[in-house]
């Protein structure tokens, strides 16, 4: 079985001591991971990453919480590596109003610069939204025509995947998919095209059942793609075969 983890932080300190093992035990599931940058440390090390294995990709860009550290020279130093053919998008920007560890106007100023960044570059973009749907929204339909990426750990209900969607986004479906108190959640996913799906595990955060409580890592994605089988009624097989297929067309990658 092929999938890939569209979403994961390996360079998370959670890595430090096993991270070559995390990475193995990934491969050896045929597992592909595609390694987020949340600030020009996490960025730079996730081109690194990438440029060292063929089946990791990255994605640089400025995390909401880092928002007030973003200047032109942090956006220089995305665009820079962007050009590299192992970064295939924009990520992960967005706004979190949920802690607020940046002003709300700095975030979105910050979001603005990244979404016009990704425009330039032609790279799909990796969103985060947390407690803040009101103003990600109305930021995404200033810009005109449809937008090419994914919201990542999208934990809404029908409605709000439908605009997400009627954007011209994908959902990132992870771990809490699984959780019990999840049902809104799930039936969403169960509305959503099959090829507006990608899964993801955010490793090392939001650990899937039956490991919650542990360390999250790329290789537990495929209890992420057995729920949503379930939820879509197909095989696990299919899920993954699909979501692959979904990942390698909005992030051009070569597998
Ligand atoms: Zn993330």
């Amino acid at each position: 079985m092929r999938l890939i983890d569209s979403h994961a932080h390996l360079d998370d300190r959670a890595f430090r001591v096993d991270r070559a093992a995390v990475i193995a035990r990934a491969f050896a599931a045929g597992i592909g991971i595609i390694t987020i940058g949340s600030d020009l440390r996490s960025s730079r090390e996730a081109v690194r990453l990438a440029e060292r294995h063929r089946r990791i990709w990255a994605a640089v860009g400025a995390h909401p919480h880092g928002a007030r550290h973003v200047d032109a020279s942090t956006l220089q130093a995305f665009e820079r590596w962007a050009k590299h053919d192992a970064v295939v998008a924009i990520g992960e920007i967005g706004l979190d109003y949920y802690r607020d560890l940046s002003p709300r106007d700095v975030q979105r100023r910050a979001f603005r610069e990244q979404l016009d960044l990704a425009r330039r570059l032609d790279l799909p973009i990796c969103l985060h939204d947390r407690e803040s749907t009101d103003d990600l929204l109305e930021i995404l339909r200033e810009a005109p025509g449809e937008h090419r990426g994914v919201v990542h750990s999208f934990l809404g209900g029908s409605d709000l995947a439908r605009a997400f969607l009627d954007l011209g986004l994908h959902l990132g479906i992870g771990g809490p998919v699984t959780f019990p108190k999840n049902g809104a959640l799930r039936e969403a996913v169960r509305g959503v095209p099959i090829e507006r799906l990608l899964i993801e595990t955010d490793a090392p955060y939001l650990t899937p059942v039956p490991y919650r409580g542990r360390r999250n890592e790329p290789s537990y994605v495929v209890h992420v793609a057995g729920e949503v089988a379930k939820l879509k009624g197909v095989d696990v097989e299919d899920i993954a075969r699909r979501t692959t297929e979904n990942a390698v067309r909005l992030f051009g990658l070569t597998i």
